[in-house]
């Protein structure tokens, strides 16, 4: 099983046609799936048959294992299965003034950051264009379930759920492709933000492929000693080729990139490594978002308390950083998926 969503319009258009269907149904049915987001079974405009051959034949493949709610509803956390096989988690978080998608990249991840749930799981499968769209669908049906406090408009898209975007450049790309489709789902791509560990390369070629999608920089750590220890990706690509990539892409998009940081008490959240942080920070005109460490059963180290984080803000701040402190949203239902999600969005 897979996606209809991994179908581009003229695929799906061959195989309408194929079924003896007018030319039309392609464009009825694109329309639903992608533009309200209904499943077949909402497509009242679809003959009952259609329906169910669609089901069996092009299904959905977005499939709801378990769902957790925080924040009084305006906090959705669901485990989903993609295509059949691929499961992985999506958070929605609703605000006063937007909502946002937080979404996966890859069933886990092969990068293995020390503190984080999805490094120490590894990596499963690769998701595909269709399945990481889909989970953005999925957030637009959700998006009419929170509270009337919350806009009842999906607003923005983070990849900042499991896995590595620039590890699954291919089908990220594709997603954000689909996406961004003026004819199909219509998000306008300032509204979607990828989040890396740092895959130099990769950061170059979004640049290229797409300058209007926001950037997040994973980096938690300042000298290369301590970043390849919590972020082993750094033993490839260590912070002055980082660094580089990302003031490339900043001339190449002329926008600001994002700075993530999780405090971690006596580990990352000392006056030295604020001091290291604060010139690179000042030379890319990067916005940094510290949040406390969500703790995972996997690392023994906790997040840090407010005095620390307070220090830590001060440093950055005195050099005249742009810095911001996040809250984790969903903690109480482990949201582990989009703890920084918060950070790259409504600025
Ligand atoms: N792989 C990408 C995107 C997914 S992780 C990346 O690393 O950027 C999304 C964000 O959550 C990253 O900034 C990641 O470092 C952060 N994160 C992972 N585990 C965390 C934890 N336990 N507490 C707080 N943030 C965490
Ligand atoms: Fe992968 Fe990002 Fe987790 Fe690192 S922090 S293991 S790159 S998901």
């Amino acid at each position: 099983m897979s996606t209809v969503y991994d179908l581009s319009f003229d695929e799906l258009a061959e195989r309408l046609a194929a079924w003896g269907e007018p030319a039309f149904r392609a464009r009825q049915v694109w329309t639903q799936l992608w533009k309200r987001g209904a499943t077949y079974e909402e497509m009242s405009d679809v003959s009952q048959a259609l329906r169910e051959r669609l089901t069996a034949a092009l299904p959905i493949g977005v499939e709801v294992l378990d769902e957790r709610t925080a924040d009084r509803g305006a906090t959705r956390k669901a485990l989903l299965k993609l295509g059949g096989t691929h499961v992985i988690e999506a958070v929605l978080m609703g605000y006063r003034d937007r909502v946002t998608v937080c979404v996966s990249s890859q069933a886990g991840c092969a990068m293995g950051c020390t503190f984080c749930a999805t490094g120490q799981m590894g990596l499963r499968n690769n998701l595909t264009a269709g399945e990481i769209a889909a989970q953005v669908v999925w957030a637009r049906r959700e998006t009419r379930k929170l509270p009337a406090t919350t806009p009842q408009r999906l607003g923005n898209v983070v990849f900042m759920g499991m896995g590595e975007p620039l590890a699954n450049e291919r089908h990220v790309f594709g997603a954000l492709a689909k996406l961004t489709d003026r004819g199909g789902f219509g998000m306008g791509a300032r509204h979607v933000t990828v989040s890396t560990v740092g895959i130099a390369p990769g950061i170059g070629r979004l640049a290229s492929a797409h300058p209007q999608v926001g950037l997040a920089v994973s980096f938690h750590a300042a000298s290369d000693e301590l970043r390849d220890q919590l972020v082993p990706p750094n033993r490839r690509f260590p912070l002055a080729a980082l660094e580089e990539a990302i003031a490339a892409w900043r001339s190449a998009t002329r926008r600001r990139p994002s700075i993530e940081w999780a405090l971690i008490d006596h580990v990352n959240d000392t006056v030295e490594q604020a001091e290291l942080l604060a010139p690179i920070a000042r030379r890319l005109h990067a916005h940094v978002n510290l949040i406390p460490l969500n703790p995972t059963p996997g690392y023994p180290v906790v997040g840090s308390p407010p005095a620390r984080i307070r220090t830590f803000v001060t440093v950055l701040e005195r050099a005249g950083v742009n810095v911001t402190v996040r809250d984790t949203r969903g903690r109480d239902i482990d949201a582990a998926c989009g703890q920084l999600a918060l950070a790259a969005v409504g600025r």
